[in-house]
């Protein structure tokens, strides 16, 4: 089943306050809903134990990748290999767009991968540039570089008010992770 609005647009779900993430979960919820295809890319999440990853593979028609590793990626140390897991998830966020297999492709965390330079941004916006008119793409991550934006049609940046991190409630299993 193709995207039945018939044209695909891009998204971008950014900005330093929670809900980037789950924005994009709510999206897939309701497109599976609705027996659209689904591929979603996490970038820089390994194995760590997000809900997400168990809950998603049992929606009809919904695909995930995940790329990284456990521990956080820190930008001042950035090592071969996490350069590597990143490119090779954004080759196959790229395979699935231009596959004509998939309606919706989600890049999470793909505007932190830019940002801690561990993919091109070149290639995101040729990623964009020659996406099939159908398919629907969101991009989640803070940072967001501006010309990503230029070519978005959709932008919205999640404005931190209160988080409880900072009263040092740490990211609860089943909430935040
Ligand atoms: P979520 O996955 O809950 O939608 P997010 O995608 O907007 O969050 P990220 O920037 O990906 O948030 O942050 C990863 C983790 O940090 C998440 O567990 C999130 O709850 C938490 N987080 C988000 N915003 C903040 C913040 N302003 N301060 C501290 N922690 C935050
Ligand atoms: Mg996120």
């Amino acid at each position: 089943m193709t995207n039945k609005n018939g044209k695909g647009l891009v998204q971008i779900f950014t900005g330093n306050g929670k809900g980037k993430t789950t924005a994009a979960l709510g999206t897939i919820l309701r497109a599976a809903g609705h027996g659209l295809k689904v591929f979603i890319v996490f970038f820089m999440k390994g194995d760590y134990e997000y809900g997400e990853f168990n809950a998603l593979p049992k929606l009809p028609n919904v695909v995930i990748r995940k790329s990284g590793f456990r521990q956080f990626t820190d930008p001042l140390n950035i090592k071969p290999e996490e350069k590597e897991q990143a490119e090779s998830a954004l080759a196959a966020a790229r395979e699935a767009t231009l596959s004509g297999s998939y309606d919706l492709v989600v890049l999470d965390e793909v505007n932190v991968a830019l940002e801690y330079k561990l993919i091109e941004s070149a290639e995101v916006i040729k990623l964009i540039e020659d996406k099939p008119p159908h398919v629907e793409l969101i991009l989640t991550g803070r940072y967001v570089d501006n010309r990503l934006i230029e070519m978005a049609d959709l932008v919205t940046e999640m404005v931190k008010v209160k988080h409880p991190f900072d009263k040092g409630i740490k990211a609860r299993k089943g909430i935040e992770y």
